[in-house]
Order: C-alpha cells, then sequence, then structure tokens
C-alpha cells in the first residue's frame, strides 16, 4: 500500500472494475475530478508510468491523465470525457504496457494519428491532434474507459500466455 496520502493504489488484473465501463463526468462530479486528477497524476509518476485512467484506481468516471515528459520536464495532460473522433487509416505498431499489468509487453497495432474531443479542468471544451506516442498513449487510456486493455488487441494465444505470467508474477510476489 502506498505510504504517501495523495497517493492511489493501482488496480490490477484480474480486478473485474477494469473490465467495467465508466460514466461520463457531470457537472456535480466537478470537485471530485478536480480532487482526482492530482491524486492520479501524482500516482502515475510514482508508479511510474505516462498514463493512468480513473477507472485504474477504482472510479469509474471518464477522466484520463497523460504525461510524456517531454526533455524529462513534466507536462502534464488531464482529459475529461475524452472521445476519439476521428482516426487515420494508416496503422502504426508500438510496445504497449500497462501499470495494472505490471511488467507485461506486447505489440498493438492501431491509428497512427487520432483527434480527440475532451473537457479541461476547468470545463472548457478542447481538441488534441496526436501522433507517434501520444497517439498510442491516448488510445490506451480511452480504451480504459470502456473497460477495455491492450492484451484485447492482440491474438488470444499470446494474451492467454502474457495473463498466466502475470498471475504467476504477482503470485510470487505475494499479491494474489
Ligand atoms: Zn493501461
Amino acid at each position: 500500500m502506498p505510504t504517501d496520502p495523495t497517493l492511489l493504489p493501482i488496480l490490477l488484473v484480474p480486478d473485474l472494475r477494469l473490465r467495467a465501463k465508466a460514466r461520463p463526468v457531470g457537472q456535480g462530479d466537478a470537485d471530485a475530478v478536480r480532487a482526482l486528477a492530482p491524486r492520479m497524476l501524482a500516482s502515475m509518476y510514482k508508479a511510474p508510468g505516462i498514463g493512468l485512467a480513473a477507472p485504474q484506481v477504482g472510479e469509474l468516471l471518464r477522466l484520463v491523465v497523460v504525461d510524456l515528459q517531454p526533455e524529462d520536464k513534466p507536462a502534464p495532460l488531464v482529459l475529461v470525457n475524452p472521445e476519439i473522433v476521428a482516426a487515420s487509416t494508416e496503422l502504426a505498431t508500438r510496445e504497449e504496457g500497462c501499470l495494472s499489468l505490471p511488467g507485461q509487453y506486447a505489440d498493438v497495432t492501431r491509428p497512427a494519428r487520432v483527434k480527440l474531443r475532451y473537457l479541461d479542468l476547468e470545463g472548457a471544451k478542447r481538441e488534441i491532434e496526436a501522433e507517434g506516442l501520444l497517439a498510442t498513449c491516448l488510445q490506451h487510456e480511452v480504451d480504459h474507459l470502456n473497460g477495455v486493455l491492450f492484451v484485447d488487441h492482440i491474438s488470444a494465444l499470446k494474451r492467454n500466455m502474457l495473463l498466466r505470467k502475470l498471475a504467476k508474477e504477482l503470485k510470487a510476489r505475494g499479491w494474489e
């Protein structure tokens, strides 16, 4: 368990909350989301990771934090109710990992470029166009809001191998 009270425990597969569809953030969630976002960022940096979705900390809300830390400097991005509104037909394959499947990696093929609409923490409408690692990361995080994990994009054979390996490793670490 984290000792820093601002840090949130990150749920691991096979926690069923990772498979639930998160609900949109509404007006009444504004305070909760403003409190949650910095804690999610802190937990993501600590892990360390480059993206974290609210369902990974047990909050079934459409909220995502991302930071690729270009040039090793923090550049946090908080996306409320993110929606992919356009995706390129061109695909890109990149190795992905996930804080909810520690130590597991696989090549995943997704659209190379995406456009997202979202709200910022002040509720202002925003749009972002992404390519490269950011495009992969944003698609991975939006998947989490729909209960989808990166292993759902690979073959059943590879997925089962990876999930068995994860279960074994977590058991060995006493996280059964
Ligand atoms: Zn993930």
